[in-house]
């Protein structure tokens, strides 16, 4: 139970989602410290309607408008209340019986919300790594004004996070970032050239949803971790290292100036990353399945190929040139990745399209929200446009 007078009173954005149906699960197991206030989604409504049903929130927000009336329709009975469209999403944010907001949307929707939950002052559990990738100065710095903490709900975040606890005040020296290295670790691109969107789908250690499945397959979800982390750690580029550690245990660690290194472990899990950031400073007692030194006798380390695996070379790239430039990785990436799952791209040419955007976007080394916002939509467009020709 949380060491608070109150329950912590939450909104999950993307409920229907891997991370938001498991934030459910974590909320469910502790009824004493968690109170569900909103719950929203984009396109499933039954499932949206079926969570509101079973958890009773105060409000929900269906993004697609189309789907308000059914969504109406079954919800306004049992006094919930039903919205509907990217508008209401921003609001709902702003309500003042939310404490915490985890922002567990995926890709660049979840921008606006996150700085508008920040503006409200709400407490983020940050999930919607793309927010961070796209924006990450403008948001680390708003939140530094407002006073709002940003808690990681990514596994390797949340692990250096649970590294740094008593350490705040203490340099570091590096981080290291572990990597599964998906299902096509230790592949040539010969291979890859032919892999389906079906073998891509099948990560070795996580289910989770499609686009970041994708993105583990190609690496570049490690490198929008290497961004995500700059902006939580407040660390430059040379102090992010990335390691390939295929069984999933160690989550990532940090190395002091001292030389110690510090690791969190465990089986992978999602749940204990989200419970932590909903909890923070609080750890809940939980069942979640324990790590079990006799049942793996080998935990073994490599190096990322970055030839292979052009998408991480990439990220690191755009994070060195900073301004618009990981605004116009992450787009593209989001166009590429949605192309390869409609089979328009081959796996391949999804680091082509990204880098043909990067030489034809302009720069702008210093963007407001509004660069942002046009940087977004500008590489949408050109993404759209260049996918044909591949
Ligand atoms: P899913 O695809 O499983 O879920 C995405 C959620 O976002 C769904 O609820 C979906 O609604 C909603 N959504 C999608 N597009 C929009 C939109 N335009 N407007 C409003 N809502 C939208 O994704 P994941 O749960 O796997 O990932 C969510 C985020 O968390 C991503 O940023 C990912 O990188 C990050 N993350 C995920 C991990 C995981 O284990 N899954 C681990 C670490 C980070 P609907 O289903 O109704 O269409």
């Amino acid at each position: 139970m949380l060491n608070t007078e109150h329950k912590k009173r939450i909104a999950i954005l993307g409920s229907t989602g891997s991370i938001g149906t498991q934030a459910l699960e974590v909320i469910e197991a502790n009824p004493e410290s968690f109170e569900l206030e909103v719950l929203t989604a984009n396109h499933n409504a039954k499932l949206l309607i079926a969570q509101a049903l079973a958890y009773k929130p105060n409000a929900v927000v269906i993004a697609n408008d189309a789907l308000y009336d059914e969504v109406f329709d079954a919800l306004d009975p049992h006094d919930i209340k039903v919205y509907a469209g990217a508008n209401a999403l921003n609001s709902i944010v702003e309500m003042e019986t939310v404490d915490l907001v985890l922002t567990a949307m995926v890709g660049y929707a979840g921008l606006q919300p996150t700085i508008r939950a920040i503006n409200a002052g709400k407490s983020i559990a940050l999930a919607n790594k793309e927010t961070l990738v796209v924006a990450g100065e403008l948001i680390t710095k708003l939140a530094r004004e407002k006073g709002v903490n940003i808690y990681p709900v990514d596994s390797e975040h949340s692990a250096i996070f649970q590294c740094l606890a008593g350490e705040f005040h203490n340099p570091i020296e590096k981080i290291i970032l572990t990597a599964s290295g998906g299902p096509f670790r230790g592949k040539d691109k010969a291979f890859l050239e032919t892999v389906t969107k079906a073998q891509a789908l099948k990560h070795p250690n996580w289910t989770m949803g499609a686009k970041i499945t994708i993105d583990s397959a190609s690496l570049m979800n490690k490198g929008l971790e290497v961004i995500e982390a700059k902006w939580l750690f407040n660390l430059r580029q040379d102090q992010i290292e990335v390691v390939v550690h295929p069984q999933s245990i160690i989550h990532s660690l940090v190395q002091f100036e001292d030389g110690s290194m510090k690791a969190q472990m465990g089986l992978p899990d999602m749940k204990l990353p989200i419970q932590y950031a909903m909890a923070y400073p609080d750890r809940l007692k939980s069942a979640f399945p324990r790590f079990d030194f006799r049942n793996f006798s080998q935990l073994t380390f490599e190096q990322p190929d970055l030839e292979t695996f052009r998408n991480l070379q990439l990220a690191y790239d755009v994070l060195a040139k900073g301004g618009n430039a990981p605004c116009v990785l992450n787009a593209a990436n989001e166009i590429a990745v949605a192309a390869f799952l409609n089979d328009e791209l081959g796996f391949l040419q999804m680091p082509d399209l990204i880098e043909s955007c990067l030489a034809k976007v302009a720069y702008i080394a210093h963007p407001s929200l509004e660069d942002y916002v046009q940087t977004d939509a500008e590489t949408r467009r050109l993404a759209e446009e260049l996918k044909v020709k591949y």
